[in-house]
C-alpha cells in the first residue's frame, strides 16, 4: 500500500469519507487506503497522525480547531478561519487546508442572488460566511443565542438573535445549525421562518441524509431546496486533490467520489 489516509472525529462511525475516498482511489487506479479513527482527545491529533504513518487526513467534529493547531503550514484561508478539515504530510511537515468552505461555495453556485441569511453561528457558519463574504455575498447571521455572534460582528457581519431580527427579503436562506440533525426541530421560531421563507428564492440545509423540518417547511412554500450532500461531496473532492498533490482535476475525481452516494 503506497499511501494511508484517515478521518479523525468523535463520533466517526457514521462518516461517509472512507467510502468516498476509497472508491476514488479504486476508480483512478491509485494505490491508497482510507480508514477512520475515533479520536477522543484532540490535543493528541498530531502524534496520532504520525504514529499511524499517514500521508493525509480529514478532520471532522469536534477537532477542526485542534487540527488547525496541529499543522506546521497553513493555507491562507484555513489560517483566516482558524479551522482545518484536511491535512497532508509533505517532507515531515503537516500542511492544513479548509475544504468545507470552498465545497459549500460550489454547492450553492447554482442559486442566483447574493443576499443570504444564515441560521446559526457555529464553526461551519464561521468558515462558510468568510468565503461568501470574500466572494461578494452579503451575509446576515441569525442565531438562537447571542454568545457566538460577537466573533461575526467583529468581522463586519450583520448579526441578530431571534429577539432583534426583523424579517426581510433574502435570495437564499441557509440552515447552518444542527437543528434537525438528531431531533425534528426547526432552527428558528416558526413565525420568523414563515415571515422570511415566502420572500426567498431558495432554501439550503447543510445537514444531509434526511429531509429536515426546515427543508420540509421550505417545500411547503414551493421553494427550490438543497441539502448538504453536495457540500460533503465537493469538500471531499477538493481534499482528495490535495491528498494526491493535484495530479487529477476536480472533474476527474468527482464521478468516482459521487458513487459513494449510491450507497445508503
Ligand atoms: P456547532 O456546534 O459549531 O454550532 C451549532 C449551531 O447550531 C449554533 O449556532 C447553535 O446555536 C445552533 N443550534 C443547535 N441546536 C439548535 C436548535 N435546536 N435551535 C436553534 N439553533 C440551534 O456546529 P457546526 O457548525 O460544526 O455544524 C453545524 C451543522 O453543519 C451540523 O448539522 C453539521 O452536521 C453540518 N455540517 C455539514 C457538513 C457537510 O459537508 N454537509 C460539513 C460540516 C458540518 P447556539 O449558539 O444558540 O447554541
Amino acid at each position: 500500500m503506497k499511501y494511508i489516509f484517515s478521518i479523525f472525529g468523535n463520533p466517526v462511525s457514521h462518516s461517509k469519507s472512507p467510502l468516498m475516498h476509497n472508491l476514488t482511489f479504486k476508480g483512478l487506479g491509485i494505490e491508497g487506503c482510507y480508514g477512520r479513527y475515533l479520536l477522543e482527545d484532540g490535543t493528541t491529533l498530531r502524534e496520532t497522525f504520525f504514529s499511524l504513518g499517514l500521508k493525509g487526513a480529514n478532520i471532522t467534529v469536534p477537532h477542526k480547531e485542534h487540527a488547525y493547531h496541529a499543522c506546521d503550514v497553513l493555507d491562507p484561508f484555513a489560517q483566516k478561519v482558524g479551522a482545518v478539515n484536511t491535512i497532508v504530510r509533505h517532507e515531515g511537515k503537516l500542511h492544513g487546508y479548509n475544504t468545507d468552505a470552498p465545497g459549500f461555495l460550489r454547492a450553492i453556485g447554482e442559486f442566483v442572488g447574493r443576499k443570504v441569511l444564515f441560521l446559526g453561528a457555529g464553526g461551519t457558519a464561521q468558515a462558510t460566511a468568510a468565503i461568501l463574504s470574500d466572494e461578494g455575498y452579503e451575509v446576515m447571521i441569525l442565531n438562537r443565542s447571542a454568545g457566538r455572534l460577537e466573533k461575526f460582528r467583529e468581522q463586519g457581519f450583520a448579526c441578530h438573535t431571534f429577539e432583534t431580527f426583523e424579517p426581510q427579503a433574502f435570495d437564499l436562506i441557509i440552515n447552518m445549525t444542527s437543528a434537525g440533525l438528531e431531533e425534528d426541530v426547526l432552527p428558528a421560531p416558526l413565525e420568523i421562518l414563515e415571515a422570511v421563507i415566502p420572500q426567498t428564492k431558495a432554501c439550503v440545509d447543510v445537514i444531509y441524509g434526511k429531509e429536515t423540518p426546515f427543508l420540509k417547511l421550505a417545500k411547503k412554500y414551493d421553494k427550490p431546496t438543497k441539502d448538504g450532500a453536495d457540500m460533503l461531496l465537493y469538500q471531499g473532492v477538493i481534499a482528495f486533490g490535495y491528498f494526491i498533490d493535484n495530479t487529477y482535476t476536480f472533474d476527474e475525481i468527482l464521478p468516482y467520489m459521487k458513487k459513494a452516494f449510491d450507497f445508503n
